[in-house]
């Protein structure tokens, strides 16, 4: 028996995902956008996305030539916690919602290898398949798109109309032909709190006139992406982002209606630790609290640096002692970070000085 699109879609809520669609295995038209952005440089220093494994995301046969669609799934990880924009305290340091709990890509990729499983159970022909978590070079947002899942959103994440755009997304390439999605309209109409959100202006106009994102100004590319010193323009923007960034998310009104998801690997262990604890994590430290999940990607110099910066940010003269002992890390990128961040501090404290010294005293006798 031949399994029906509509099979595949309950077996995949059935595996735990909260939508999924169909879309053609063929190349996207997003696929020339994708050309033009890495173009203007907007991929800042992701050289996977520049290099030929950038190429290979033309056209989703690269991947499986026999493939005749793509189920596209989408897992949510909210959770009832507030949001980076109600954080009150600025010594702590935020890490992005995605990455409070353990490693989703082994969630994702795991519940796919089950419905492949579930799928098999009812297809009985034969067929191939292959399994895509993020790392793979697909249009993944653009074939989401195209499987009715939502659209892509002008901070360019994909928005679904009644869930938001708190998801993973995960991608089954199949060999056997399925009925087709459609995508749904864009929905962002005249709203650009996004854009206005973006701390470092990071959502810019591409050369036709859309919205798209430099990356090399976001503050995810920024704390997660780039290795070495991060330019001092952008640090200061950077606040108390330890770890990525949900501010154009926070702000989006689709995900006003949000659900939480029940998953216990997105519960977070402590969703903003304070700096000062941070700053003090040996490399063994950080490979047993972060070891399994997605915040390991920054590596410890580029956590630690990080960190410096959000204790900077802060201007909170308690944090000057445990930044004046990054300011002698071995690692040049944290040392230069730290020190930089206490300049920040000092000027902070001499324009108090100045300001304070500027104003009368209006007690005093005429
Ligand atoms: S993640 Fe943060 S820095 Fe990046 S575009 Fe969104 S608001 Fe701007
Ligand atoms: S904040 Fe507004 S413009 Fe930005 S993605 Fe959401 S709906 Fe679209």
């Amino acid at each position: 028996m031949a399994i029906t699109a509509q099979q595949v879609k309950e077996l995949s809520q059935a595996c735990g995902f909260e939508l999924a669609g169909v879309a053609p295995a063929l190349p996207s038209d997003d696929f020339e956008r994708f050309e033009t952005w890495r173009a203007a440089g907007f991929a800042g220093e992701m050289r996977y996305l520049t290099d030929r494994r950038g190429d290979l995301r033309s056209d989703p046969r690269n991947l499986l030539p026999e493939a005749q669609c793509i189920v596209c799934v989408a897992k949510l990880y909210n959770t009832p916690h507030p949001y980076s924009t109600d954080l009150k305290g600025s010594q702590r340091g935020w890490i992005s919602r995605y990455a409070w709990g353990g490693d989703y890509h082994d969630l994702v990729r795991e519940r796919l290898e089950l419905l492949v499983q579930r799928i098999s159970e009812i297809h009985r022909e034969p067929f191939t398949w292959k399994i895509c978590v993020d790392t793979a070079p697909l249009l993944e947002r653009s074939y989401a798109r195209a499987a009715g899942l939502g659209w892509i959103g002008k901070n360019t994440c994909l928005i679904n109309h009644e869930q938001g755009s708190w998801f993973f997304l995960g991608e089954l390439l199949l060999s056997i032909p399925l009925m087709l999605d459609v995508p749904p309209p864009d929905r962002c109409g005249t709203c650009r709190r996004c854009i206005d959100a973006c701390p470092t202006e990071a959502i810019v106009p591409n050369a036709n006139g859309e919205w798209t994102l430099d990356a090399s100004l976001c503050i995810s590319y920024l704390t997660i992406e780039k290795r070495g010193e991060i330019p001092p323009g952008s640090a200061e923007r950077m606040g108390n982002h330890v770890f990525g960034c949900d501010i154009c998310q926070e702000v989006c009104p689709w995900n006003g209606r949000a659900r939480a998801s029940s998953e216990s690997m997105f519960q977070p262990r402590e969703f903003a630790p304070p700096l000062k604890d941070l700053s003090e994590l040996t490399e063994e430290e950080f490979r047993s609290v972060f070891r399994h999940t997605p915040v390991w990607r920054a590596k410890y110099a580029g956590f630690l640096r990080n960190v410096a910066i959000s204790m900077g940010n802060a201007q909170d003269p308690d944090l000057r002692e445990p930044l004046e002992k990054l300011g002698h890390h071995k690692e040049e990128s944290v040392a230069t970070a730290a020190k930089h961040a206490l300049s920040v501090l000092d000027n902070r404290k001499h324009y108090i000085q100045d300001t304070q010294k500027d104003v009368p005293c209006i007690s005093e006798p005429g």
